[in-house]
């Protein structure tokens, strides 16, 4: 199994992105966007999966959004392969266009990019009632194949833009042991071999993201609230968490203390899981299926003034493992740090 040592690599620098822009990430695909586009879409998993981002518009035309696709083909794809999969594409968007009576304007090119080799990536741009600027890439690192387009109106000038977010667009992490999920300014990082587990909650007031390691019982949660201080309304940062996580109070026995996250006074929680409500609902099943339950319990939570939000970070472990909390709490940025002064 794939575990994660305590000699890990240091936690990545902060993300920076130029000003009015931000950086979401999703199943270790990672863009820059601008700050006002949100997740609108997502499907599948780390193998096979999709995103759409956007502005949110519904007007029509004003719609405009990065879509991207990637899948793991079962063996590297040439030039030739891909020139063919992205003519497939295309001659749907020209049928797409015929349907409606519309005719279609499409061109695709070999991308030179200075991160692809010539020759496995290529862009291409379609026009119809819509437009959208794209490339294909199958990445040698990750084994995925990618597929992204910016498609916003026909008559809108945005190809710089386009440009902008595509070329920032990243198929897999720096750190292969580290997946980052950036979100409504959520910016996290957790060990790659935790999946995303259920439906995250994505609110702008609200983040939650649940985390399983494969076949495993494993958990991990990463929560943020907005508006912190309308949230707390003068309750100290342990009644408050008591109140929050009460269904789950009666089952676990921790111990608090006081620490610093990122600068801001925060509270550390370590402890198991205990009671007939956890034995009796989950670990008993468990058990019958050979898995270890698990019981170990750590949670760090801080307030970030200079933002206004509450980070909730969770971790319930078959085996004790002090720092996997901690090591996504370094990563998980509640605010910009200053360039340094240099
Ligand atoms: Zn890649
Ligand atoms: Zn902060």
């Amino acid at each position: 199994m794939n575990t994660i040592s305590e000699t890990d690599a240091a936690p990545q620098a902060p993300i920076r992105t130029p000003k009015g822009w931000k950086r979401v990430g999703w199943q270790g695909v990672t863009a820059n966007t601008p700050d006002a586009w949100n997740l609108a879409a997502y499907g599948g998993d780390a193998r096979v999966g999709n995103i759409r981002i956007d502005n949110g518009e519904t007007a029509g035309n004003a719609v405009m959004g990065v879509e991207i696709r990637w899948s793991r083909p079962k063996k590297a794809l040439s030039a030739a392969d891909l020139e063919k999969r992205l003519d497939q594409y295309l001659t749907s968007v020209d049928k797409g266009a015929k349907k409606q009576k519309l005719s279609a304007d499409t061109k695709s090119k070999p991308l030179e990019d200075r991160r692809f080799p010539v020759r496995t990536a290529r862009s291409f741009h379609w026009r119809v009632d819509r437009k959208g600027v794209g490339r294909i890439w199958h990445c040698a690192e990750c084994g995925r194949l990618m597929i992204a387009q910016v498609v916003g109106a026909a008559k809108g000038d945005f190809q710089h833009l386009a440009h902008d977010v595509l070329a920032s667009l990243e198929c897999h992490s720096a750190d292969p042991a580290w997946r980052p999920w950036s979100l409504y300014d959520l910016h996290t990082e957790v060990p790659a071999d935790f999946t995303l587990k259920g439906k995250p909650q994505l609110l702008n007031i609200y983040v939650q993201l649940a985390f399983e390691r494969a076949g495993t019982t494993d958990l991990v949660t990463v929560e943020q609230w907005g508006v912190a201080s309308v949230q707390l309304r003068n309750a100290y940062l342990d009644e408050w968490f008591q109140e929050k996580n009460s269904a789950q109070e009666s089952s676990l026995r921790y111990q608090s203390e006081e620490t610093t996250i990122h600068g801001h006074t925060a509270l550390a929680m370590t402890g198991r899981r205990w009671g007939l409500t956890y034995w009796g609902a989950q670990a008993i099943p468990q058990l019958t299926r050979l898995q270890l339950p698990a019981i170990h319990y750590a949670a760090r939570i801080w307030e970030c003034p200079e933002t206004n939000k509450i980070f909730l970070i969770q971790s319930y472990t078959r085996r004790l493992d002090p720092t996997l909390v901690d090591r996504i709490v370094e990563r998980t940025v509640c605010h910009p740090v200053p360039e340094e002064a240099s």
